[in-house]
Order: C-alpha cells, then structure tokens, then sequence
C-alpha cells in the first residue's frame, strides 16, 4: 500500500487522502484570460511518466493540503 507522509500526522495509508492534481500556475488576471488558455489550466494535466509533482490533502486525518513529489511509476515518494 503506498504510504504518503502528512506533514502534521507523518507517514499514512493513501486511502486518507484526497488527490488533488498538479500544482499548477493559475493565469491572471482570469478575467482577460481567453477561453482556449483557461481550458488547459482547468483541464490539461501534464500527467508525466516519472517524477511528480502532486497535491494531496489528508482528507481522512487532519485535512492538511500539501505538495509532495511522487515517482509515477515506481509510487516512491522523492520528496514530501
Ligand atoms: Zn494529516
């Protein structure tokens, strides 16, 4: 089972977690914003075979939001 490190609670199952995609750089202002770039922001991940970067929050626990970085295809986590 893949063990994610809480940075309040330290090393818990994954079931806890909520996933909560790549961390990404939000356009702005988003109102002058077209809809195509809008589109990739909400929409396109990058979803890259390796190291990760990744959001997760510890919606089973203390409800700590955080970014881990997480080999993809190994699951190892690189760095909390
Ligand atoms: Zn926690």
């Amino acid at each position: 089972m893949l063990l994610l490190p809480c940075p309040h609670c330290g090393l818990r199952d994954e079931p806890e977690f909520s996933f909560g995609g790549e961390p990404a750089i939000r356009p702005v202002p988003a109102s002058t914003v077209d809809d195509a770039t809008w589109a990739d922001y909400v929409y396109l991940r990058q979803n890259e075979k390796g190291a990760h970067r990744e959001i997760w929050c510890h919606s089973g626990g203390c409800g700590q939001w955080f970014v881990l970085t997480r080999d993809t295809v190994t699951h190892a986590v690189i760095a909390p």
